[in-house]
């Protein structure tokens, strides 16, 4: 892998003389959410296993072509199955970064959207969750993290100095498909925009399927053959433009879909290009 990021860097240079944009240039980056196995979600019926459960097969899949990849879990993920989530950090490939406590199926989280229309309700909630998430993760682990995203992107005005003051460096929640690379938010915050499209909004999968949905709720969706081709082809785009492509594929999204076959085909692709945490991305 070092090799890899070897070379990326060696062709860098040769097209840009400033060092601190080494790390951005044609490189990728493979993002994963992971939820609490008490988490019931869409897909949640259509997999026997559990979302931690799965990321340790999603992460060997990764491991075999050689791809670093950051799994955002929630803390609730961690407490329920604190053991599997300690042999996934342990993996040299993988890192952690933090999901909110429980995707918002925590009793506070809940009465605030009844009573704010967002889950996140007033600043000290935002505040609390973050930490405590923070922290189960860190009892877990041993890992101190520095990356976050959001439960569905769920981002107020003050999440960004909230995430800051409490040591996360980046947060990866913009979905923008126009953007190429990381930008800053706030003193040492960094965002790493989602620039290619995630897979649980645009696959045909689980409950969204041809026959079994309105087809209102359809649009925009194709089947995982489609969605990966088309991944590719983005990514490609964007590698050729000399930036960063941050992915989204859900350990669960790419098991529902087709037991992970195109999620393999997808890391096959992506093997010959250089590869980055969320954290590695270093301004
Ligand atoms: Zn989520
Ligand atoms: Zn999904």
């Amino acid at each position: 892998m070092e090799k890899k990021r070897e070379e990326g860097r060696v062709r860098v240079c040769e097209l840009v003389s400033q060092p601190i944009l080494l790390e951005l240039f044609s490189m990728i980056c493979l993002t994963g959410d992971v939820h609490q196995r008490s988490y019931r979600g869409t897909d949640t019926p259509f997999s026997p296993f559990s979302e931690v459960e799965l990321t340790i097969k999603y992460a060997k899949i990764a491991a075999r072509y050689g791809i670093r990849i950051t799994l955002f879990l929630t803390g609730k993920a961690c407490l329920e199955e604190p053991n599997d989530v300690r042999n996934i950090a342990q993996m040299p490939h993988c890192e952690i970064g933090g999901h909110t406590f429980a995707a918002f199926r925590d009793p506070w989280s809940r009465i605030y959207r009844k009573l704010f229309r967002t889950p996140w309700g007033n600043e000290s909630h935002q505040a609390r969750d973050i930490v405590k998430t923070i922290e189960t993760i860190h009892s877990v682990t041993g890992h101190r993290i520095s990356a976050w995203r959001n439960h569905s992107y769920l981002q107020t005005v003050e999440s960004p100095r909230l995430l800051e003051a409490a040591g996360i460096q980046w947060v990866s929640d913009d979905v923008n498909p126009t953007k190429r690379s990381w930008e800053p938010l706030s003193g040492n915050l960094g965002s790493l925009p989602i620039n290619v499209q995630p897979d649980h909004e645009h696959l045909l999968h689980g409950k969204y399927q041809i026959g079994k949905s309105k087809s209102s709720k359809l649009v925009g969706r194709v089947s995982i053959s489609e969605w990966v081709e088309q991944v590719k082809g983005e990514v490609q785009v964007i590698i050729d433009d000399g930036g960063l492509a941050t992915i989204l594929a859900h350990p669960l999204c790419m098991e529902v879909a087709d037991g992970m076959v195109a999620f393999e085909d997808l890391c096959r692709f992506l093997q010959p290009f250089p590869n980055c945490w969320v954290s590695g991305v270093n301004p």
